[in-house]
């Protein structure tokens, strides 16, 4: 436990340097965004052209340190008591959709209700990461499922959470897996094996610290050539606002 103590540390401060930077580097896009407007009104022909080309990289940092900050950020987000069964009923008809033709996805939530507290947008957040993740990790088709449960966890020294009862959310594929080398990595900020145009690293980074704020806690299995399941436990919350588990004493609970 203090093994991953020592990681959650260390992912959390990889993001609030990251945040920083982002931030400045935010500051002087603008600049350089400014004066390119400024002299598009003075120049043309060959010089229009190379200017636009600065222009163009510019807008794309800008929308990359975009992302960034919106990763880091770790301004408290409006919570409320969500039932987690209704985001994924709503995720199967908005991600049906753009997940592509050759790949099928299957939600499954629990019967009833799950409540939870948290960030309706940052729930969304998290399906939509992991669903676009297995949905690239099917180059040739395949089945992404989406499925909830409740599970209780019981007091003990080797519980990995407070005692209570959690609602779980797990996205599993049948996609190309991962190495071992890829697993112990994948949470860190600008972690990616994807091409540059495809891939931040920061998708799984913000999924970790989305759920880390709200008390729960986040697994993956994976095998190479066969898939990958990733499995959520959220505090689950009484409709009335109490939750079993405090969330701030859980361990990876920061922000
Ligand atoms: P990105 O998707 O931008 O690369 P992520 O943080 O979401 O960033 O993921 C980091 C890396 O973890 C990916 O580049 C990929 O190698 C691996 N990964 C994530 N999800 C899966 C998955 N479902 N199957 C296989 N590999 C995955």
């Amino acid at each position: 436990a203090r093994e991953r103590s020592a990681r959650a540390d260390r992912l959390e401060s990889l993001g609030q340097l990251a945040g920083g930077v982002a931030h400045d580097f935010n500051n002087l896009l603008a600049i350089i965004l400014n004066y390119a407007d400024f002299l598009a009104d003075q120049v043309s022909g060959e010089a229009a052209d190379d200017l636009s080309k600065i222009r163009n990289a510019a807008e794309r940092a800008k929308s990359l340190t975009g992302q960034l900050l919106l990763f880091a950020k770790r301004e408290p987000t409006q919570v409320e008591i969500i039932d987690l069964n209704q985001v994924v009923i709503e995720a199967d008809e908005l991600l049906g959709r753009t997940i592509g033709e050759n790949v099928r996805l299957v939600c499954r939530p629990s019967a009833g209700s799950m409540p939870v507290r948290a960030n309706r947008g940052r729930l969304d957040q998290i399906l939509l990461n992991l669903v676009i993740n297995a949905r690239d990790a099917m180059t040739d088709g395949g089945v992404v499922v989406v499925e909830t449960d409740v599970v209780t966890i019981s007091d003990g020294p080797a519980a990995p959470l407070p005692p209570g009862r959690y609602a779980r959310l797990t996205v599993s594929d049948t996609g190309c897996g991962m190495t071992a080398e890829v697993r112990d990595r994948l949470f860190e900020p600008f972690f990616t094996t994807k091409s540059a145009d495809r891939g931040t690293g920061l998708g799984l980074a913000t999924v970790y610290g989305i759920v880390g704020d709200a008390g729960g806690t986040i697994g993956v299995e994976s095998a190479p050539g066969i898939g990958t399941t990733f499995r959520i436990l959220l505090p689950s919350a009484t409709p009335t606002g109490d939750t079993p588990a405090d969330p701030s004493s859980g361990e990876l609970a920061h922000g």
